[in-house]
């Protein structure tokens, strides 16, 4: 059986995918992990089809391909080439633009490539759909807590302001970050995260860092909201929060409906010009220099919730890189409505929108 852990460098991945039955072999067992099941009448009794390669043929005579439905199917581009391209979307960091990737995988038109980094992309700009806790198990954390704030990503300036000049061209971003604390001297001294953009947590008239508190960011959550009432931050800390989490926020009473749905609410004021949510603060920072700098900041709004979904996606991830490959993959795979060129062309691609619930079929395991 082909094992469906992803390579985790160059070299691996260049001896585990040399040739299109590797590839094959990789896909059914992503696929069907426990072995194949003929999906037509379930027996397990099966057979390459030797004609059609890639092709399985049950006792009944049903024929199966691993690819049929989807962006791989026929397809005159070689599955080695999808597989390359599926590991430079899932590992480059910041991205690749149509042209890099059209360069990198030696193709010939730059539409392919636009359309084929469109497709393997769409795999990340799926929601995900596991809720944040914080909890981690590490015994020398003494602290998991969730920020929570609306931020205005977008337009020519950054900041919080409401109203003003460049406000209208952008938009309004509910971020909640999961946080890991741990006493100074206790923890390990690589995950330190504190403090970097000067902000810091206050309660009780005491900051993080008067306290010995180190910290380092866990996973996140974006949505694009329409305004910062209780009626719009309460369904998206319901769809991204365990309840009973402890959940830190300013004091905009909209929060407060939080408290009352179950969640240990607590308030820190600003101080001076001081982040009072500095781990979320770090994350926006982030998210804001990724879309300037690879995106030259050029994101159009109906674009912009597949961005921070993609964003989200990476960094959940940005330890582990290579996982990624697996769900980029799985879009492949999945035949799951296809971004089109054309629909992207003409803007009638609809990304999905975590308020729409889960739109993912779930046979790839990818963590
Ligand atoms: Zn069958
Ligand atoms: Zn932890």
């Amino acid at each position: 059986m082909t094992s469906t852990k992803p390579p985790e460098t160059l070299l691996q991945f260049a001896s585990r995918f040399r040739t299109e039955k590797q590839c094959i072999a990789y896909l059914y067992a992503l696929r069907w992990p426990n072995g194949f099941v003929c999906p037509k009448c379930g027996t397990t009794k099966a057979g390459p089809l030797k004609a059609i390669p890639g092709a399985m043929e049950c006792e009944n005579r049903h024929m199966t391909t691993v690819t049929a439905g989807t962006a791989l199917h026929r397809s005159k581009i070689p599955l080695q080439t999808w597989f390359m391209g599926a590991w430079l979307v899932a590992t480059l960091k910041p991205g690749i633009s149509a042209v890099q990737f059209q360069r990198q995988l030696g193709l010939t038109r730059l539409e392919t490539a636009w359309t084929m980094l469109h497709k393997l992309r769409s795999a990340l700009v799926a929601p995900e759909r596991d809720k944040l806790n914080g909890e981690c198990g590490n015994p020398s954390h003494t602290e998991h807590w969730i920020e929570i704030d609306e931020v205005y990503v977008g337009g020519k300036e950054s900041g919080k302001e409401r109203s003003g000049r460049g406000a209208e061209s952008k938009a309004l971003v509910m971020v909640a970050v999961e946080v890991h604390g741990w006493p100074a001297g206790k923890g390990d001294p690589a995950d330190d995260e504190s403090g970097n953009e000067g902000g810091t947590r206050r309660r009780g008239g005491k900051a993080d860092n008067e306290i010995g508190l180190r910290t380092k960011a866990g996973r996140c959550r974006m949505r694009i909201v329409e305004d910062g009432k209780a009626a719009t931050i309460l369904p998206f800390i319901l769809d991204n929060v365990e309840r009973g989490s402890v959940i830190w926020t300013d004091d905009n009473p909209a929060y407060n409906a939080a408290s009352r749905a179950g969640y240990h609410r607590m308030i820190t004021v600003a101080k001076g010009d001081a982040n009072p949510l500095p781990t979320l603060g770090r994350v926006t920072t982030n998210l804001k220099r990724w879309l300037i700098g690879t995106h030259k900041g050029a994101v159009q709004a109906q674009h912009l919730q597949a961005y921070l979904n993609e964003f989200t996606f990476r960094f959940n991830r940005r330890d582990y890189p290579w996982i990624a490959f697996n769900r980029v993959l799985s879009l492949a795979a999945l035949g799951r409505p296809a971004v089109e060129y054309e629909g992207l062309y003409k803007h009638t691609w609809i990304h999905p929108n975590p308020t729409q619930g889960p739109v993912q079929a779930g046979f790839f395991h990818d963590e």
